[in-house]
């Protein structure tokens, strides 16, 4: 497979890079980098998303390393250098479960700007999801974005299986999902908080999400195919859920190896 396939041009590095998600947008960053196999059908991965080891000030997280900068607004210049970084896996408070936003809150300069930051993380990734455990912030806030330009990277057969079309941005306060139908899909998925691995999640085919936009006004969002994955992906984080946690057993792997054959056993890749 070729996970570099979704970067855009400036972003596409060998896969043998060791890139770190902490440092800028490498290839393994991208939103969804599809996979080909060459032996195989073809697989695709998922990026979803990134986070930050920040902490907001005002949120009560016991776990306590890496609060530096940004979010702790101690006086430090406010650029986009100053983004918060992606929390990684092995932090317990990706763990953790996320609190709603109060409505009345919504329209704070301290949501809004949260809210900003995330946008700007998730593009500079770039990726095609975000949740705000993943910048340290424990609140039920997700972003997600999908583009032509994006999907223009991928392959148009993985285009197809996934089911993957563009949309515009969405940022879901206190999201609340249900599945619809009976369907699901089952393809490789990745994580900005776990770098440089790739596992098959069995995901539902078609949700709907319903929550607050950013200005606290209720949204409901129907989405199938890959963007009903994204939404799957980001609610499950504000669970304290991580798709290594509901992964399919003996796919995990790195992404230097996505293009090698599944074990022996496990299911191929598709829509059930
Ligand atoms: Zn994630």
């Amino acid at each position: 497979m070729e996970a570099i396939q979704w970067l855009k041009p400036q972003h596409r590095i060998p896969l043998t890079t060791n890139s770190s998600i902490l440092t800028k947008p490498l290839s393994l960053h991208t939103p969804f980098s599809i996979t080909r196999c060459q032996h195989k059908p073809s697989k695709t991965a998922i990026k979803v998303d990134f986070i930050t080891k920040n902490r907001d000030r005002n949120m009560s997280y016991s776990t306590g390393p890496a609060r530096a900068g940004w979010f702790l607004g101690l006086g430090e210049k406010k650029n986009v250098a100053d983004l918060p970084e992606i929390v990684q896996a092995g932090d317990p408070v990706l763990h953790e479960p996320a609190q709603d936003v109060r409505p009345d809150e919504i329209g704070s300069d301290r949501i809004q700007k949260i809210v900003d930051d995330m946008v700007k993380v998730m593009r500079r990734a770039p990726g095609v999801g975000l949740a705000a455990p993943q910048i340290g912030i424990p609140l039920k806030i997700i972003v997600l974005e999908d583009t032509e330009e994006y999907i223009g990277y991928a392959p148009k057969e993985d285009v197809k299986a996934q089911d993957r079309r563009p949309f515009d941005l969405l940022v879901i306060i206190n999201p609340n999902l249900q599945k619809k139908g009976n369907k699901s899909a089952l393809f490789f998925e990745g994580c900005l908080s776990v770098d440089g691995y790739r596992a098959m999640v069995e995901r539902f085919l078609e949700v709907e999400v319903t929550g607050l936009d950013r200005y606290g006004k209720p949204i409901k969002v129907s989405a199938s195919g890959w963007q009903a994955r994204i939404l799957q992906h980001e609610c499950d984080h504000l669970a304290g859920t991580l798709y290594v946690d509901k992964m399919t057993k003996r796919t995990f792997r790195t992404v230097e190896n996505l293009q090698l054959p599944l074990a022996n056993g496990c299911p191929k890749p598709g829509v059930r």
